[in-house]
């Protein structure tokens, strides 16, 4: 399946589950049509517990990533940087470029500056930081630049100050969302002790595996709003739209290439092709 035509599709988070959430569905149908994907973590986890922590949750949390990689089809890469710690220094920034780079990226997605949390705030500033100087030879020299700036997409989040997210390209994971599900709750650490633990939902966390997957996607799984179905009306069509029950968005960052819609529909190759 793999040819030249190949996209590289990188997402890049501050957190080792971070990406199987805003993103896995859409990873899951890049892998299905033969494109590689990799998963970066900025940070290695190990501050997401409440008697856990340090190298030994790091630890965990890799095994963990590792496995939700294979159940999505990606590559899962978790960087050595500290969890809740995570600094838009230009170390990291470099980190960063050297990846894009070597991946050689079409399509960077990450989260927008404007998260609850710093890691996800810092996280984003390192991409957009990371926009544009991919390509410039005399950074980060030891690597070969990039002769294209990759298109930089931003994930959904729900806050709304100083604008609310844009979905400018909606993808359906309809079929796939059970997948991306099994994926998440390899992240056992989060989903069934630390997240349930910080959200007082701890004795809400059912007992078998199957009942914990739905749990977990009726509780992440974003419902598609109005801007989303107009979306999904744009790139799908009228019929098809309707019938879509879940959905991945992503905003085009102005940072990176602007791709025209045409070229949109070359990147996400599951968008069906205009009629
Ligand atoms: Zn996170």
């Amino acid at each position: 399946m793999a040819n030249k035509f190949n996209k590289v599709v990188l997402s890049i988070n501050a957190h080792p589950d971070d990406a199987d959430l805003t993103a896995g569905g859409t990873a899951i149908q890049f892998a299905r049509l033969g494109h590689r994907v990799l998963f970066v973590s900025l940070t290695n986890g190990d501050a997401g517990h409440y008697n856990n922590g340090g190298g030994a949750l790091a630890k965990i949390r890799r095994a963990e990533a590792e496995e939700a990689g294979k159940r999505l089809g990606v590559t899962y890469k978790v960087l050595d940087n500290h969890d809740g710690e995570l600094m838009p220094d230009l170390q990291v920034r470099l980190q960063i470029i050297r990846l894009i780079r070597e991946w050689n990226a079409s399509v960077v997605i990450g989260p927008r500056p404007y998260d609850y949390h710093p890691d996800h705030r810092n996280a984003a500033i390192l991409l957009q930081d990371a926009a544009y100087m991919v390509m410039v030879p005399n950074v980060a020299p030891d690597t070969p630049p990039l002769k294209k700036n990759p298109v930089f997409l931003y994930v959904y989040d729900r806050f709304r100050k100083p604008y609310p997210f844009q979905p400018d390209i909606t993808v359906d994971i309809s079929g796939v969302l059970k997948q991306k599900y099994y994926a998440v709750i390899a992240h056992k650490s989060q989903f069934f002790e630390w997240l349930p633990w910080i959200d007082g939902v701890e004795d809400k966390v059912p007992e078998n595996e199957e009942e914990r997957l739905e749990w977990v996607a009726a509780t992440y799984q974003t419902p598609i709003d109005s801007l989303e179905r107009q979306s999904l009306i744009k790139w799908y069509g009228e019929n098809k739209a309707e019938q879509i029950t879940y959905a991945e968005a992503f905003e085009i960052c102005e940072y990176g290439k602007q791709p025209s819609n045409d070229e949109i529909r070359k990147l996400f190759p599951m968008l069906p092709e205009r009629k």
